[in-house]
């Protein structure tokens, strides 16, 4: 192996790289499979192959911020997340990471709740209850080298949701029956998602103008 083969997969190895694998979009069977572990020794895909296709589509995905291959239709344990190094926002400083066979290790007892959304279920987002702190133990893809590290706030957030797609899950299966029915509903009907905008904001009118009167 000369120096470059080394080197880990990053920004560098798939610059020029095309996508071949789009994301798969609910509602699709293979978003519910639980993936099986890369095998290092023999498997049939190349983990390169896996990462490359993971850390494309992340790119070119503007709002995305972590993919997992079972969202590619790989039924493998790989996934990719956006770390921002550095201050956020400046556009430098963003690399994908690639976890092979992510494990979370320990989970805090803390929660924390925030809105999240999906590249499998475009334009819809909840807010979803989760450990607010987690640590995951990875391969490198690569080195092979066994990683273990601690986070919390958005990339913690983002790691277990990627996870849960490896696990067959969407961030909905993470709400209760009524929240999980008013995201699908919006997703699959948008315009009555419009509508519901529309009566409520037609009942704030109407509540406005009552309490004008009232106050006259
Ligand atoms: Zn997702």
């Amino acid at each position: 192996m000369n120096e470059s083969e080394k080197r880990p997969v990053g920004p560098h190895t798939y610059r020029d790289y095309v996508p071949t694998m789009p994301i798969l979009k609910w509602p699709c069977d293979e978003l519910t499979k639980v993936a099986e572990e890369f095998d290092f020794q023999n498997d049939e895909y190349d983990v390169e192959f896996i990462a490359a296709e993971l850390m494309s589509n992340l790119d070119a995905s503007e709002a995305g911020v972590g993919l997992a291959a079972t969202q590619l239709g790989i039924r493998r344990r790989v996934i990719a997340v956006k770390q921002y190094l550095g201050r956020r926002g400046r556009g430098q400083g963003i690399i994908n990471t690639v976890l092979v066979n992510p494990l979370i290790e320990e989970y805090t007892k803390q929660v924390a709740h925030a809105e999240e959304g999906c590249l499998s279920l475009p334009g819809v987002y909840a807010t979803v209850a989760r450990p607010a702190g987690i640590s995951v133990s990875y391969v490198d893809a690569v080195t092979r080298e066994v990683h273990e590290f601690s986070c919390k706030g958005p990339l913690a957030r983002v790691i277990q949701h990627e996870i849960d797609h490896l696990d067959g899950k969407m961030f909905f299966n993470r709400l209760d029956q009524d929240a999980a029915n008013r995201v699908l509903r919006k997703y699959f009907s948008p315009e009555d998602a419009a509508v519901d905008v529309e009566n409520k904001i037609a009942a704030q009118k109407e509540k406005r103008r009552r309490s004008k009167r009232r106050r006259r």
